[in-house]
């Protein structure tokens, strides 16, 4: 069928990352390339990094919203718990160098000490900061692929964020 663009589903709840890859790597080729794939329900930033290199355009997920409200916040080094006592005293940003809001103006103490007051603005500035992440994140991928450095991109970015 000749439609506007192509959603791909039911492989983001109950199969492994592995089974994923090997379905999207069946289903991507049999897609025009020229409209816009969608891979429904991804996923972790490394599922995306993986997703992307087999032909997929874009996503959703709950993951930056759901995990940012528990006070997972992703960085270009790891996933971070805000809760883990380890930042109690932490006067650096969430990630140094993000421009999000949240990191423009409070610490990882501060955010915790919101947090574990259930004061929602904890949750509000871990979403914003992990939104941002993704996004700043697709629009790396978009330059990296424009640029011809794709792989190169990928593999760095997953060196780093595997590194904790
Ligand atoms: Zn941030």
């Amino acid at each position: 069928m000749d439609l506007p663009g192509y959603a791909v589903g039911g492989l983001a709840v109950g199969e492994t990352h592995e089974e994923m890859y090997r379905i999207i790597e069946a289903v991507i080729p049999h897609l025009p390339v020229e409209k816009p794939t969608y891979l429904m329900g991804v996923g972790t930033p490394a599922n995306i990094l993986e997703a992307v290199e087999r032909g997929v355009d874009f996503f959703d997920c709950v993951y930056p919203s759901r995990n940012g409200r528990h006070g997972h916040v992703y960085t270009n080094l790891g996933k971070l718990n805000l809760f883990n006592a380890q930042y109690e005293l932490d006067e650096r940003p969430i990630e140094e160098g993000c421009q999000c809001p949240a990191c423009r103006r409070y610490s990882r103490a501060y955010i915790r000490h919101l947090l574990k007051a259930k004061e929602m603005l904890g949750m509000r500035l871990c979403v914003l900061h992990n939104l941002y992440f993704y996004n700043h994140m697709m629009e790396e991928i978009r330059e990296a692929i424009e640029a011809g450095s794709y792989q190169e991109y990928k593999k760095r970015k997953l060196a780093g964020m595997e590194k904790k």
